[in-house]
């Protein structure tokens, strides 16, 4: 199936926090050219332009920053996610600090506001990069591979010290659909006994229960409780749909993922892409204009 590039059709913007940093940020989505990518805009830094591409990604364990030369864009990965999550190829990201707004701690305020916004399908076809080759990244028990296979799918496993998340895992097969049940409103999570040690450390500033679940010894101290029953494993399956689309383009192939986190998901995609005879580009030129955009979804929550 021919899968041709999109865009939004309208510009729309969202206020919130950013999650490390605390500071209030603005972030305005617009509709972008063919091939342009996903491409961030320090309007506080007079503008510079930050592409959202391998080239550029310096994760840690805690988000995904991308950086050129001294200008930086920090936690982009549930907004990636949730334009990788629609098939959003093109569009320019604005913001006017260096972290975009955590909103509720999942992708779904994302979701809903490029739904507001429209999605576009422009008359180019989409490049799609088949895996060939397995391929492998590990950092002490945290794992991370690709495998060769038809379509796109993830198998994640989380194993914590902790009574809640002991041994979650979910399979899970990519598309527009199964990411918006299934996937985008899992929340980012932490402990209560990491939160004094990550601010000293300048990290989760703005991390709130409005936010974040947040679990003490035993249970989530989050009054409305949990979203789905397995929200955790949910949530690092959304985070590692955002650090794949720093390969620039959507990936077919069968991830499998115990313990990773941005650091070894951005490792997995540098090792991928390193290698030429890991990946082809599968894609035609298209001979008919594409038909019209066939999606269509209702905003369940107005941003
Ligand atoms: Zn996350």
């Amino acid at each position: 199936m021919i899968r041709y590039q999109r865009t939004i059709k309208n510009s729309i913007s969202c206020k919130g926090m950013g999650l490390h940093s605390g500071k209030a940020v603005t972030l305005t989505l617009r509709p972008a050219a063919v091939d342009a990518g996903v491409v961030f805009l320090r309007k506080d830094l007079g503008g510079v332009e930050i592409k959202a591409s391998a080239a550029n990604t310096s994760a840690t364990n805690y988000a995904t920053t991308l950086r050129r030369n001294n200008a930086t864009v920090q936690t982009v990965e549930h907004l990636l996610a949730a334009l990788a999550g629609l098939g959003i190829s093109n569009v320019q990201a604005e913001i006017d600090a260096e972290e975009v707004p955590i909103m509720d701690g999942s992708a779904g305020p994302f979701i809903r506001m490029i739904t507001e916004a429209g999605i576009q399908t422009q008359r180019k076809v989409q490049p799609v990069l088949k895996v060939t080759r397995p391929v492998f990244v590990a950092d002490g028990d945290k794992q991370a591979a690709i495998w060769p296979a038809e379509t796109s799918s993830i198998s994640y496993f989380i194993d914590f010290d902790h009574p809640l998340l002991r041994e979650q895992s979910l399979s899970y097969s990519i598309s527009e659909e199964s990411f918006i049940r299934e996937v985008a409103d899992a929340r980012t999570f932490g402990f209560l006994r990491d939160v004094q040690a990550l601010q000293a450390a300048g990290l989760a500033r703005g991390g709130s229960l409005e936010n974040a679940v947040v679990l003490d010894a035993e249970t989530v101290l989050n009054k409305e409780g949990l979203r789905y029953r397995d929200e955790f494993v949910r949530h690092k399956v959304l985070d590692i749909i955002g650090d794949l689309s720093l390969a620039g383009m959507p990936i077919i192939g069968h991830v499998v993922a115990r313990k990773s986190g941005h650091s070894l998901n951005s490792q997995l995609v540098a090792k991928v892409l390193q290698e030429p005879l890991n990946w082809v580009h599968v894609g035609e030129i298209p001979t008919v204009a594409p038909r019209r955009e066939p999606l269509v979804m209702q905003p369940s929550v107005a941003i």
